[in-house]
């Protein structure tokens, strides 16, 4: 197989991560015998020293150009103070996945079996192993909706968002969740707020429909206050779990906290059309830049996302999700997920400890 990747180190520790996750690409190419191009795009804080703005032109055009996006991290306390949105590194980003129109999020939580003592839920529960993965639809409702703001007679200020959501959007970010969840478990968890929001009845509604279409998948309504407790009491029930963009950014976030660390956490996002964009959900960490200190397994993790979703590559996703696993089953910690005492391995010999193990 031939693949074009386009590869968006940004600021910070992104170049530390994207580079190893670079190499563990060679990696299997060689041993699969797969070619990959890189192209590097340059975005976020780097652009803003670089050319003046984070999200140069011609941007979207050299990603569209390829068959997939690797990002690392953008932004950091440099350009944190700008106002213009063409000065602030964060803004490239909305503006690429609107660009490449990527209206899916794909976050999973599993908690890698060497590292159950890290979450912080009780043993038993962690135990029962978690596995579950959030699909959150990034585009539409009350992030995207109009915004008012406006003085009243008696009551000072007031403002409003309105959260929107079409028969549309819900359908193709519902039809992900099913096809993902026959590649996985073949459970599905819609979480909406029914019992009191328009937008979720039409949420339910139509998930319904599709419920009937993907018959051989399991299926379950999921009120979000609910759905807030169930990911801390009990995570292993839940496998894939849709719901819309607010909701799903305050439940992944949840989700991440319970498999312990940030630096091992990757995601994707996907439209119709390629390519779609992977990344770590980790920042740019401006803390620990350029120490050789970052842990790169989330990134490295999103190239295993990339290779299953994005190039229908389930052995080599798989065959990277492992040598991750033996790795850290080994004993071997990056700092971020050592214990106190413990020896650690910098972001350069962690790269090199998996590509050892593929
Ligand atoms: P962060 O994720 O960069 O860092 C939070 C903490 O986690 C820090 O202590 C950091 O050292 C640690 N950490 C993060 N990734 C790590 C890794 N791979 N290995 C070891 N430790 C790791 O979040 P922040 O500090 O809130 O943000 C820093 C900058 O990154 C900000 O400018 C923010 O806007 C930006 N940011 C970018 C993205 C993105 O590019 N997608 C996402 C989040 C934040």
């Amino acid at each position: 197989m031939n693949c074009k990747i386009a590869l968006i180190r940004g600021d910070g520790i992104g170049p530390e991560v994207v580079g190893e996750a670079v190499k563990v690409m060679e990696a299997v190419g060689e041993k699969y015998g797969h070619q990959f191009t890189f192209v590097d795009v340059l975005m976020g804080g780097c652009a803003i020293d670089a050319v003046g703005t984070s999200y140069p032109e011609g941007t979207a055009e050299k990603c569209r150009a390829c068959d997939a996006v690797l990002l690392g991290a953008v932004g950091g306390p440099k350009w944190g103070h700008a106002t213009e949105a063409a000065k602030r590194p964060e803004n490239a980003l909305l503006s690429i996945r609107k660009d490449l129109e990527l209206y899916a999020n794909l976050r999973p939580a599993s908690l890698r079996p060497a590292l159950a003592d890290a979450c912080p839920l009780k043993k038993e529960t962690a135990e029962r192993g978690i596995d579950l993965m959030i699909v959150r639809e990034l585009t539409g409702g009350i992030y995207f909706g109009r915004r008012e703001k406006y003085m009243t007679e008696d009551r000072g200020e007031e403002a409003a968002d309105r959260m929107a959501y079409s028969e549309m959007e819900i359908e193709r970010i519902g039809r992900r969740a099913f096809e993902l969840a026959r590649l996985r478990n073949k459970k599905v968890a819609s979480v909406d707020k029914a019992n009191v929001l328009e937008t979720s009845r039409l949420w339910r509604k139509t998930m319904h429909r599709l419920a009937e279409e993907y018959s051989d998948v399991a299926y379950e309504d999921v009120l979000v206050d609910n759905a807030a407790m169930q990911l801390v009491k009990d995570p292993g029930q839940f496998d894939v779990v849709v719901t819309e963009n607010m909701f799903g950014d305050i439940l992944s976030d949840e989700a991440s906290m319970i498999t312990g660390s940030i630096g091992l956490l990757p995601s994707a996002s996907i439209g119709d059309h390629a390519p779609g964009l992977y990344e770590p959900i980790h920042g740019s960490a401006p803390d620990i830049a350029g120490q050789d200190k970052a842990n790169p397994i989330a990134t490295i993790l999103s190239v295993a996302m990339m290779f299953r979703y994005s190039f229908h590559l389930p052995e080599e996703a798989a065959a990277i999700e492992k040598a991750v696993d033996q790795v850290l089953a080994e004993g071997w910690r990056t700092a971020d997920i050592a214990k106190p005492g413990e020896e650690t391995v910098g972001t350069v010999r962690m790269g090199e400890l998996i590509r050892e193990r593929l």
